[in-house]
């Protein structure tokens, strides 16, 4: 079987390393708010180049926090207005709702399933606050013309960088693109750790400084609390772990750029769409390798059959769920028809190539 994700494997490659850290960790009997969370920080406002990076406990509070952070300091208030791409994986959307602002949907473009970023303009009103990007499936969303709607309308920029660590637009790293951003080392992800971790970067000082303090309770000194914050701290295991890791991102998302190349070259069946290389190969890590197809189901069972795992990223889209009936009603035809074609092929930087020319070759006989 030929896995979608193989994570033992992923990171057995970096047995020594790892197991060596875990049990200096383990040794030292400091688990929170150490050493180890600093270095890491550190190692990210390098890698990413924003002036701050806080590690926080997952990916979805790492942009819950953004926001909530941003009604603290009273740059956002209830009800703002947020524009968010319809075609996301349905956290981009939580974390707006969670902190009582109005998520404002926009259809992606077809040709790379990113926010159609000529559809925005149309969608600003007086109450609209912010943009949210996400970098699809590790394809930077960005442009020339997002900036300057930004600009001329005083609107903030928050990535969803969840899927594109190491991603670069005219060599800026996604992460350092807008004024804040949230990342997730969920284990699948680009950079994964041995469980749940996330972080945010971002430029503003007091932004960083609010953030830090509302994911530990509110608190800067102990016992002292200036906000009802929450528990959302980056443990000293998973920031060890991923500050190793981190030193290889950047031949692993080269690793999968290879793959992505070879499935485009070598991938020949016109029943299925390919997506496009971007002009500048940095502007996507690859996360995902995602095709699509109207014989989306009898492609993916034939697939199974043939003993090559596939995903759906996403089946239902975030205004179609139970969870949020009241956007049930809202149309987006072009969110709804990825969804019903999408289907995502096995990508990792330790897939070998016979793996990856059985995949080819199983797409083509479809
Ligand atoms: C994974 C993911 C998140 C959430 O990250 P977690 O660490 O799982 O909370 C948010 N947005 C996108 C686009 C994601 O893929």
């Amino acid at each position: 079987m030929i896995k979608f994700l193989d994570l033992q494997k992923i990171n057995l490659v970096h047995q020594q390393e790892i197991e060596e850290k875990l049990i200096q960790v383990f040794r030292s009997g400091w688990y929170l708010l150490g050493n180890e969370v600093k270095n890491f920080e550190t190692s990210l406002v390098n890698y990413v180049g924003s002036p701050h990076a806080i590690g926080v406990a997952n990916g979805l509070d790492a942009l819950r926090l953004i926001f909530r952070a941003y009604l603290e300091i009273e740059q956002l208030k209830e009800g703002d207005e947020v524009i968010v791409p319809a075609n996301t994986y349905i956290a981009s959307i939580l974390a707006v709702t969670d902190n009582r602002l109005k998520p404002v949907f926009a259809e992606p473009e077809i040709r790379n399933y990113n926010l159609n970023i000529s559809k925005i303009e149309a969608l600003i009103t007086p109450k609209t606050k912010a943009i949210m990007v996400v970098h699809l499936y590790g394809q930077v969303c960005w442009s020339q013309e997002l900036e300057t709607l930004a600009k001329k309308y005083n609107l903030k920029i928050i990535e969803d960088n969840a899927q594109s660590i190491g991603a670069e637009w005219n060599g800026i790293k996604s992460g350092n693109l807008g004024d804040a951003a949230g990342f997730s080392f969920y284990p699948g992800k680009n950079l994964g750790a041995l469980g749940d971790s996330g972080a945010v970067t971002c430029k503003d000082s007091l932004l960083a400084k609010t953030i830090r303090t509302l994911a530990n309770y509110g608190s800067q000194e102990k016992y002292v609390n200036e906000f009802q914050g929450l528990n959302s701290r980056l443990d000293e295991i998973q920031a060890a772990v991923l500050d190793i890791k981190m030193k290889y991102i950047d031949s692993e998302n080269d690793r999968r750029r290879d793959i992505a190349e070879k499935y485009i070259s070598n991938i020949t069946n016109s029943k299925i769409i390919l997506p496009l290389l971007p002009t500048a190969s940095k502007e996507h890590v690859w996360h995902l390798f995602v095709i699509r197809t109207d014989k989306r189901d009898e492609l993916q069972k034939y697939l199974l059959e043939n003993r090559v795992q596939t995903l759906i990223h996403y089946p239902i889209p975030p205004h179609k769920q139970k969870a949020y009936t009241y956007y049930n009603h809202l149309s987006f035809p072009v969110t709804e028809l990825i969804h019903n074609e999408v289907l995502s092929l096995p990508i990792s930087p330790v897939m070998d190539i016979d793996e990856v020319q059985r995949v080819i070759k199983m797409v083509n006989e479809f």
